[in-house]
């Protein structure tokens, strides 16, 4: 019987001190797993020498690993799609090249993907361990947040590495939106997902590429891109900011017609009106939010610009087809 293919894709992003580690850490563990890996490492427009560490990896073992290198850093949702759109085995695996995915939780993965029902296995930390504790909140409030709006169910601390089958894979491979928010889209491709937990570890080398401004955006995309609440929300705000002006009003017409009294609201006059100013600000951004979406993804643009692959990797995908 041939035996299955297992894809490995890392994306990587000034990782020169990482790549090697991580590639040795998941050898261990390919004895454990009756696969062949294919190592497919996504070069996402790193400044240091992560390339050249690749390259050198790719030349040990070219027929088990190949990379691809972007023109510039497209951010990790771009390096995982390219990774995925390589890919070719039956199943797929999504993994940080920092270590902060054990690989030794493959195992598991494997294990119960066995089930037929099940179509996906992916990890979920149990703690934020090592995490600013104003991250971790926000991160909290976020998801609270999302689950309320979403279309879909967003799971808390569910990560991106998980292992999936081929026909997941396709399915996610036929989104093709350029703000690509992955926690979203697996969830809303739909398949049995199941979970192995574990504690959260700390980056082997190097920060983590994801500021707090970083993370802030990160939210809002995964929102605008599966809610359409923020506009129903602005919409019922304005309804009710109208009822109120409209109560308003009428007590000051009486207040005018039985007390003449017409100058003393002149403080609460220019509250209301800053009010309403700052809430027709708010609700542009929101709009403004939806448009911009709009905007880029009608440019039709690529996700992601290829500058160099490994060589084989042409080859190899001849001698499949
Ligand atoms: N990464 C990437 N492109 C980016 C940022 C990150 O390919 O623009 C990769 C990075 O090299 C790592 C993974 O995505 O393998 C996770 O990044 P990081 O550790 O910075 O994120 P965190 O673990 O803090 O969520
Ligand atoms: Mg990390």
């Amino acid at each position: 019987m041939m035996v299955q293919q297992l894809s490995l894709i890392i994306p990587c992003y000034n990782e020169e001190n990482t790549v090697s580690a991580c590639f040795n850490a998941i050898q261990k563990i390919e004895q454990e797993i009756p696969l062949e890996f294919e190592y497919i490492f996504v070069n996402d427009g790193s400044t240091d020498s992560t390339l050249a560490k690749i390259k050198a990896l790719h030349h040990a073992y070219p027929a088990s690993i190949s990379y691809l290198s972007f023109s510039r850093n497209f951010g990790k949702e771009a390096a995982i799609f390219a990774g995925l759109e390589a890919s070719s085995g039956e199943y797929v695996t999504l993994l940080d090249a920092d270590l902060q995915d054990p690989p030794e939780l493959l195992i598991d993965m494997w294990e119960k993907i066995q089930d037929v029902e099940i179509d996906c296995v992916a990890a979920q930390r149990t703690d934020r361990k090592g995490e600013q504790l104003l991250v971790s909140a926000s991160s909290k409030l976020f998801y609270k947040v999302i689950n309320k709006i979403s279309e879909v169910p967003i799971v808390d601390g569910v990560r991106d590495f998980r292992l999936m089958t081929r026909q997941m894979v396709d399915a996610i491979l036929s989104i093709s939106e350029v703000n690509r928010f992955s926690k979203g889209i697996f969830a809303w491709v739909g398949f049995n997902t199941a979970y192995v937990t574990y504690a959260n570890q700390e980056r082997m080398s190097g920060q983590s590429k994801w500021s707090f401004k970083n993370k802030v955006s990160y939210a809002i995309d995964g929102m605008v891109n599966f809610s359409a609440a923020p506009l129903v929300f602005a919409t019922y705000m304005g309804m009710s900011i109208v009822g109120v002006d409209i109560l308003i009003m009428f007590i000051l017409f009486v207040r005018q017609l039985v007390f003449h009294n017409s100058v003393s609201g002149w403080t609460s006059m220019s509250l209301i009106i800053l009010l309403c100013f700052g809430f027709l600000m708010f609700t542009l951004g929101i709009i403004g939010r939806y448009i911009a979406d709009i905007f880029s993804e009608s440019k039709n643009r690529p996700i992601y610009i290829i500058k160099e692959k490994s060589p084989d990797d042409e080859k190899k995908k001849n001698k499949v087809k």
